[in-house]
């Protein structure tokens, strides 16, 4: 109730010069707080009561009273109000004024092409949080109105690069270190592409597991595809790091994407898992990247060339994947040649093992999720963009970002809590330890010495046993170089010779707590506010083609401080500062 209480405050004593100003002033109060309100009562024209649109039930009241003291102006002011809500069925109901003022219209206003009234409601929810649905007529009459503007050259439309150019620029000054582009097309001069990662997030990356993952896809209906650079953090929860929009998936996008990331500062000579796609493949080998594909991406390619997978062949193609030694993947392809599908063995021979196979890995590099699931799906489910066609692509940045800034707020409080609660490592990498130190038991010990033991599962016939080195801190097993984490036969070694309290130090430096503080403690993220109004400033105030890699110049830097014309027609762009 601290926020109301605050309202209430500045709420009472408030004054207003025209009966208009206060109206405006209330309808945004209560669209602002999700209601309506009505006029309920009005005395001799020297006070009024307005209560919220739920009836009786509810025991909201604004009271206004004119002031008296003064013969010829009378100002109102609010004397006595009752913010809080009972029972409440106030649902909030836009004017068109104030549905021109929203940032979705505003932004949709500007642009060349006016999105549908369907996809304009999905955008006010985003943007603005406010949900439109049962006010279609009032949301057509607003299109209605921009169109006459537009048209009469009230107001002007924008190609996106203008407005993109406008945004990144103050994204950039706002936060250090930021690497963006926008770039336009050769012919025409209309938008091409854009990228924008964040300088805090390059600075984390180091922190973070030491892979990426791209995921590609249609954006914007067919008009745009967006690229995002996702990477994982210390606590096993994915992170995007870069985010673009291109004008399709050719060899030349992602060129410029990989290339824009390695200026942006982040260490590209790490496995990054892709899609197997005819031009993202070429890109790769252009630019010499390490390339690797998860189970997910192989069994969709195969199903794309092969028709449906039986589940037997999935598992074939998994227990592939999974081969230790190079005889085993040999064997295993020779059983899908026989069993499956001679095409499918033939594909499998055509992708280089190091590309997707654990062992050419094992002991080199760690692939940590090469078995994940896709890893987009949260992503775009979280940013709620995944329904939404025909964003506009200030719109799609500023949705990216949003959700970026709340996820670096989290990881700050987080790194917060865990250093409070005294932790070593963090709870993503204690949950995947967990199952390998309840293993732990099943497993016996021959020690070679105070730093050397041999580690096999007990009462079982096996030939495979493991060298756990305490000093070095590895396993011959595959786990620990893969995960980075103590294995089974660590912990069963080290309970052995009574020094499980060591096994915090085995584990990856990017799962301690000190190396996810150093990365996201006290790091934020901020956001550009003033888009609505520099994407109405005049076109040259931009170089033609923006393909700056310099901090942006002090005279465009002056053109954010300008503050635009306001009109006097009911589009007027000014907000509501109270
Ligand atoms: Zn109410
Ligand atoms: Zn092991």
């Amino acid at each position: 109730m601290a926020a109301e209480d605050a309202d209430h405050a500045a709420l009472i004593g408030k004054e207003f010069n025209t009966t208009e100003e206060l109206s405006t002033f209330l309808q945004n109060h209560a669209l602002r707080n999700g209601r309506k309100y009505r006029l309920y009562d009005k005395s001799g024209g020297r006070s009024r009561k307005y209560v919220c649109t739920s009836g009786e039930d509810c025991p909201f009241v604004i009271n206004v009273n004119r002031r008296r003291y003064a013969k010829k102006f009378c100002p109102w002011y609010i004397s006595s109000a009752m913010l809080e809500h009972a029972n409440c069925q106030s649902a909030p109901k836009a004017t068109l004024k104030q549905m021109l003022d929203l940032k979705a219209f505003k932004v949709a206003a500007s642009s060349t092409k006016l999105p549908r009234a369907k996809d304009l409601i999905e955008q006010a929810k985003i943007l603005d949080d406010i949900n439109l649905e049962n006010q279609l007529r009032t949301v057509y009459e607003a299109m209605k109105v921009i169109r006459e503007k537009q048209s009469s050259g009230e107001i002007t439309a924008y190609e996106p690069r203008v407005q993109l150019a406008s945004f990144v620029d103050q994204f950039k000054e706002l936060n250090p270190g930021s690497y963006t582009n926008v770039e336009a097309s050769d012919d025409d001069d209309s938008f091409l592409r854009a990228i924008v990662v964040p300088g805090v997030l390059v600075r984390a990356s180091r922190f973070n597991q030491l892979f990426y993952a791209l995921e590609a896809g249609p954006i914007n209906g067919q008009e745009y595809n967006q690229l995002l650079l996702i990477g994982r953090d210390g606590n096993l929860q994915n992170i995007t790091l870069a985010a673009a929009i291109v004008d399709s998936a050719s060899k030349d996008n992602y060129m410029w994407f990989f290339q824009a990331c390695t200026q942006a500062g982040l260490k590209m000579d790490v496995p990054i898992f892709v899609d197997r796609t005819e031009p993202l493949l070429a890109c790769g080998k252009a630019l010499k990247l390490q390339f690797v594909h998860s189970t997910d991406h192989i069994i969709r390619d195969c199903t794309a060339s092969f028709g449906c997978l039986f589940p037997t062949v999935k598992n074939l193609i998994s227990k592939l994947q999974c081969c230790e030694t190079r005889q085993l993947y040999d064997n295993t392809l020779q059983v899908i040649r026989r069993t499956a599908n001679k095409d499918l063995a033939l594909y499998f021979e055509k992708i280089d093992p190091e590309q997707w196979a654990l062992f050419p890995n094992i002991t080199t590099r760690p692939l940590y999720s090469w078995n994940s699931s896709n890893l987009i799906e949260a992503e775009m489910t979280a940013a709620q963009l995944d329904h939404v066609q025909n964003i506009h692509p200030v719109l799609y940045f500023e949705s990216v970002l949003s959700l970026s800034i709340a996820k670096m707020y989290d990881r700050s409080c987080l790194a917060k809590s865990w250093i409070k609660e005294r932790r070593q490592v963090t709870p993503g990498a204690e949950e995947l330890f967990e199952k390998e130190r309840q293993e732990a038991v099943n497993y016996d010990c021959l020690c070679s010495s105070e730093v050397l033991v041999y580690v096999s599962r007990l009462s079982e016939i096996s030939t495979v046993v493991r060298r756990v080195d305490l000093e070095k801190k590895t396993c011959s097993c595959k786990d620990m170089v893969q995960n980075r984490i103590p294995c089974r036969h660590y912990c069963a070694a080290l309970t052995r010779l009574g020094k499980f309290e060591q096994v915090y130090d085995a584990f990856g430096s990017e799962y301690q707590i000190c190396t996810y503080a150093e990365a996201y403690l006290g790091r934020h993220i901020e956001k550009p506010l003033q888009t609505d109004l520099d994407m109405h400033n005049n076109t040259t105030t931009y170089p033609k083609y923006p393909k700056r890699k310099a901090p942006a110049s002090p005279q465009s830097t002056n053109t954010h401080k300008k503050t635009p014309k306001k009109t006097s027609n009911d589009l007027d762009y000014s907000t509501d500062d109270e």
